[in-house]
């Protein structure tokens, strides 16, 4: 059984420089290194169109890193790359993620003229204080003039990423940054916690207990707090994370919600294609050595088991409000989901922490407050 949509994940791995908490894979942004990438981008799109044959995506989502230190006419390429090699809908949804103050009008345009739908700003704060706290290069006014850009290039979906449980971060101080956020109107919204990831200079510093966090109570109010406030303000809470205006839901980040199948491109990229995982090598070297000898640049692979795929299916799956379809997931195992997860479901129902309702399973609004926890409760 196919899945419903197919997307395709491109991770342009350079930022200008890196913040102290991030644990993606990214390198210093230099002009010789973005050619030899950009090079072997461009061959292992053919390698992938040989070896999957993928029929034409759904979605592009254009990540990393910060996809727009590329400039406007190179990050067309890229799209251009992926029409003419692997292949588009004609009505894809193509997202780029940007820093503010990393884009321009004209860089804009020209990926709205090769078929960008969707910006998805890194916001983060609307707090100078806290921005600089996190090491981030932007401001809160880059923010406003790079809405404004997007805006006059008529683009037509804006999503801001916004964290909270940030260093020294208040409750009022949260509230005030969505609120601001919210009053920029963006047609989708994506707010995450921070969460303290080994191996960064955030990491040692709370190991140190040199990172004033919030208290996690303070955590589970601003969570709270923003799902009043969003859903206040119009947006609808479709996934644990993510509101959205009608018509403004992120349908890549559906895709693997849904567990339905992905290539990645790039250094470090992930896919799920046919009940395989496979995951490029990180380095940009040997990344670009792959593909120049003519190989896929895939460091490690791992096969699926049918329990596994129906335990993905319903972890991302419940994330999300409207849930997991009982209908789509018989037709894609061949099983009942009551007859693989029915002892369970029933205990959490009787708890309240999940429901069936409209052919659907999902996290009762109590569930989701546990979020995690439940869902964990239902994997084997
Ligand atoms: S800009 Fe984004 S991807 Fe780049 S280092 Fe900062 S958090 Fe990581």
């Amino acid at each position: 059984m196919t899945p419903d949509r197919f997307g395709l994940y491109v991770h342009i791995p350079f930022c200008v420089r890196k913040c102290p908490y991030c644990d993606f894979n990214t390198f210093a942004v230099e002009r010789e290194a973005v050619r030899t990438f950009l090079d072997a981008l461009r061959r292992e799109l053919e390698l992938l169109r040989d070896r999957f044959a993928p029929p034409p995506f759904d979605t592009l989502f254009i990540g990393g890193g910060t996809p727009t230190v590329l400039s406007g006419s190179q990050l067309s390429d890229v799209i251009g790359w992926v029409r003419d090699t692997v292949g588009l809908q004609p009505d894809a949804e193509v997202t780029v993620e940007a820093n503010p103050g990393s884009v321009t009008v004209k860089g804009l345009r020209a990926m709205e003229a090769s078929g960008v739908t969707r910006v998805s700003l890194g916001v983060q704060s609307l707090s100078d204080e806290l921005l600089q706290r996190i090491g981030r290069n932007h401001t809160v006014r880059d923010v406003l003039v790079s809405v404004e850009q997007i805006r006059e290039a008529g683009i037509p979906s804006v999503n801001f990423d916004l964290m909270y449980g940030l260093p020294g971060q208040t409750r009022r101080e949260w509230i005030d940054t969505l609120t601001g956020a919210i009053a920029l109107s963006p047609d989708h919204l994506s707010c995450y916690s921070l969460i303290i990831e080994e191996g960064t200079p955030f990491a040692d510093l709370h190991r140190e207990g040199r990172l004033d966090l919030p208290h996690e109570d303070d955590e589970a109010w601003m969570y709270e707090e923003t799902l009043r406030m969003c859903e206040q303000a119009g947006y609808e809470h479709y996934e644990i994370s993510n509101f959205a205006r009608p018509g403004h839901q992120c349908r890549h980040n559906l895709i693997y919600w849904r567990n339905d199948e992905w290539l990645g491109a790039g250094p470090g990229s992930h896919s799920s294609w046919q009940g395989q995982r496979h995951w490029n090598v990180r380095g940009l070297a040997e990344y670009a050595a792959a593909v120049r000898r003519g190989v896929l640049p895939i460091e490690g692979r791992e096969e699926l088991t049918a329990d596994e795929r129906m335990d993905d299916t319903m972890m991302l799956g419940l994330r999300l409000t409207a849930g997991v379809s009982l209908t789509a997931f018989r037709r894609r195992f061949d099983r009942d989901l009551l007859a693989v997860y029915g002892s369970t479901v029933e205990r959490l129902r009787g708890l309240g922490l999940v429901e069936i309702e409209d052919d659907h399973l999902r996290l009762t609004p109590r569930g989701r407050l546990l979020g995690n926890r439940v869902i964990a409760e239902l994997l084997r």
